[in-house]
């Protein structure tokens, strides 16, 4: 049977007319790195679950994306990611919120789903779980780039310049989520995500990827994760909502995924319910929408076409 997977770097792209033809490049590469790693668990027989941590753990070691190494800051200027993985086949998932000291999130996950009764562990005891079991830990600065220090120097002075409600210090400007889904050869679905966030959340704020059903799902039909303005996922139940339009109105993948992210997700947020999902169905059909300007993406359906994008068509 058909192999299938897809990728996402997330939706907090650079507008069009600030990408760089070398930039483009880089994040390109990153993109391919990741979906062929999944690519190659799925080819060798590998479940969807390995695949998919095989292609986030990438992401997560990829400085250019906002999730492990990479990720954004909060408020006050500490670093808090957060990761989820999900098995379609047997319903096991588990989810980190909070972590500082763990270097793959989202092999922490995993372990908190396979080797703990739970599903979501947060914050300092995550971290030490991840410890207490030997799951590599970030040496000191490791989590600081530059490039995300500077995004949040920017947005402090903004609030400081623009005086901005406490809603929109919280929404914050910088972006991104890491994302894999993937169907094996067993037909099997998976999926996983990791995140830091946003750029300057307030410190303790959790969003969606880590949230089963919200940000991150898998059940036998189809295997969703999302990137975007976390709240509005939460509160559109976004990655199950998915999965409920196909299993309860029999929507196709296309149109489930569709009526979500165009419709749902600005009807009860507008602009600001800015996003989007990858999602692949039983057959390894593959959705990609999102309802901004762009969403770092790459896959590989069950036809074998191969697609590495970031914006829309021109
Ligand atoms: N969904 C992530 C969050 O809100 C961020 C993103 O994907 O842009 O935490």
């Amino acid at each position: 049977m058909s192999i299938a997977i897809a990728i996402h770097g997330g939706a907090g792209t650079l507008a069009r007319q600030q990408m760089t033809k070398a930039r483009e490049r880089v994040v390109r590469a990153g993109l391919e790195t990741a979906l062929d790693a999944g690519l190659a668990v799925l080819r060798d027989g590998g479940s969807a679950l390995d695949a998919v941590v095989a292609a986030v753990i990438r992401l997560e070691d990829d400085p250019l994306f906002n999730a492990g190494c990479g990720a954004v800051f909060n408020e006050e200027g500490d670093i808090e990611l957060e990761a989820a993985v999900m098995d379609g086949y047997t319903r096991a998932a588990g989810s980190v919120m909070g972590v500082s000291r763990t270097r793959n999130p989202v092999r922490l996950a995993r372990a908190v789903m396979e080797d703990t009764p739970h599903v979501t562990l947060g914050f300092g005891a995550a971290d030490a779980f991840a410890q207490r079991i030997g799951l590599p830990q970030a040496p000191p600065g490791y989590f600081h780039t530059e490039t995300r220090w500077k995004e949040l120097q920017d947005e402090l002075e903004r609030r400081r310049r623009e005086a901005p409600t406490l809603t929109d210090a919280v929404i914050g400007q910088g972006r991104g989520t890491v994302g894999a889904v993937a169907r094996d050869m067993n037909g099997r679905l998976a999926s996983a995500t990791s995140t830091g966030g946003r750029n300057g959340k307030m410190a303790g704020r959790v969003g969606d990827s880590a949230v089963i059903g919200a940000g991150t799902w898998a059940d036998d039909a189809v295997a969703v994760s999302c990137t975007g303005h976390g709240e509005w996922f939460v509160r559109g139940g976004v990655a199950h909502e998915i999965s409920a339009r196909m299993r309860l109105a029999g929507q196709s993948l296309e149109d489930a995924c569709d009526s979500v992210v165009l419709g749902l997700l600005p009807r009860i947020g507008g602009e600001d319910a800015a996003g989007g999902v990858i999602a692949v169905d039983a057959r390894g059909n593959i959705a990609m929408p999102f309802n901004c300007e762009g969403m770092y993406r790459a896959a590989v359906d069950a036809e074998g076409a191969r697609v590495v994008a970031i914006y829309r068509p021109a």
